[in-house]
């Protein structure tokens, strides 16, 4: 018989993570764990730590104390472009597209550590069977789509590169109703292939709804973990988080 998920080994885990800016403490000992195939939400109020947290596990920033692992293998000295080769790749907040570059010129620099020429093109196919928006207009500069279009360049630029965990930081954000629910589609989509998935979101109710597990963060640590339904049936959550 197989071992249950959560007896194997993580495939990413964060360990009492500490960050600071200067005398500002963002991230006081937070940890976490992601399984493989997981999607898992990291919830929480405006300057809670989270993607001050999501660029540690990166190594766009580094840690004060604690430790990021991946494949049970600690990262402190792999730089963050050798993260993003080893499958750890993020789409940031307000998305971090190229606005004078094209969509193509965008969706290819998800590509650019890779050496696999012919497999790239295939991905880049399909990225643009995925989003048909983007293969329509992919001469025309990033800056003048509007946001969730600019969404679907910043996560097809991650999925080519390659990535087995994604890192997704409020991928909702500023978006319409109808576009949040595209972009939620997509995410369940990518997660349906096997990718694992960290989604931050201050959007807590569908991000949890469409997780198995979340966490939730206050002040720089990790207050409450759990269950996603757990989550979303906690009568702390329910008023603190979910407006309810
Ligand atoms: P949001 O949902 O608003 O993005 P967050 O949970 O992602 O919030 P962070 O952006 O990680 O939170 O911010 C955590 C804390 O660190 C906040 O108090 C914020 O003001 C502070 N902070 C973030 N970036 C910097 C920086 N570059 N310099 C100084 N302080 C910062």
């Amino acid at each position: 018989m197989s071992a249950p998920a959560s007896s194997a080994a993580p495939l990413l885990e964060v360990r009492d993570l500490q960050v600071s800016y200067g005398g500002i403490r963002a991230v006081q000992g937070a940890s976490l764990a992601l399984h493989a195939g997981e999607l898992v939400s990291l919830i929480g109020a405006n300057g809670a730590g989270k993607t001050t947290l999501l660029n540690a596990v990166t190594g766009l920033l580094a840690p004060a104390a604690g430790s990021v692992w991946l494949d049970g293998q600690p990262l402190d000295r792999v730089e963050a472009w050798q993260r993003v080769s080893q499958g750890l790749v993020m789409v940031p907040e307000g998305r971090g597209i190229f606005a004078r570059m094209s969509i193509e010129e965008n969706l290819r620099m998800g590509a650019y550590l890779r050496r696999d020429a012919q497999q790239v093109e295939a991905d880049l196919a399909s990225v643009y069977q995925r989003f048909p928006r983007l293969k329509e207009r992919r001469q025309q500069l990033a800056g003048t789509l509007s946001g969730g279009e600019q969404q679907m360049v910043a996560m097809g630029r991650a999925l080519l590169a390659r990535p087995r965990v994604l890192l997704l930081d409020e991928p909702s954000m500023g978006l319409s109703p109808l576009m949040v629910d595209a972009i939620f589609d997509v995410v369940r989509d990518i997660a349906a292939q096997g990718v694992t998935i960290l989604l931050v979101e201050q959007n807590a109710h569908r991000a949890l709804q469409m997780a198995s597990r979340g966490y939730v963060m206050d002040s720089g640590r990790i207050t409450l973990d759990g269950p996603a339904q757990q989550l979303l049936d906690d009568p702390k959550v329910r008023e603190a988080y979910l407006g309810l």
